[in-house]
């Protein structure tokens, strides 16, 4: 399962060290001596629970019916595609990987989905691709890796 899901974030364009740069833009005023191969092993293990696994094939799943316009009910079909901002389904998802790391991972999270950084916002450009749950996962992850970090800081 977990390599699924890594092989899953990489074949939407996502790789461990995008997540990385995200959890560096995060902690850069907390934790500037952190590196990005420590990093990385931090949002590996967020990927190894399997609620996490599960939040990110549910994701990406959607976002990948939508594109390929497999989803049966046109109107969730238009609500991913055009990733109308009012649905929210998206964030709330994330949340469920933000929730296991406490209210830091969901500060973060809040702080990281506003600013759009890296990443996040080149998943945000690809009109031709639906990426409304993926952006949202990967700003989760990074969020949570960012707890983890500053947690295991004190
Ligand atoms: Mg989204």
């Amino acid at each position: 399962m977990y390599d699924k899901c890594i092989n899953l974030l990489e074949e939407r364009g996502v790789g461990l060290v995008d997540i990385a740069q995200c959890v560096l833009y995060l902690q850069k005023q907390h934790h500037p001596e952190i590196e990005e191969a420590e990093v990385i092993e931090v949002i590996k293990n967020v990927i190894k629970k399997r609620e996490v696994q599960h939040a990110i094939i549910t994701g990406i799943t959607l976002d990948k019916l939508a594109e390929s316009n497999s989803l049966q009910d046109d109107v969730l079909r238009d609500i991913l595609i055009n990733d109308k901002s009012l649905y929210g389904i998206d964030e709330v998802l994330a949340y469920g990987i933000c929730n296991l790391y406490g209210s830091i991972a969901l500060t973060n999270f809040g702080y990281i989905d506003r600013e759009k950084p890296l990443i996040i916002k080149t998943l945000n450009e690809h009109s031709h691709m639906c990426h409304t749950f993926l952006d949202d996962i990967v700003g989760a992850l990074a969020a949570a890796a960012a707890s983890r970090i500053a947690h295991n800081a004190e």
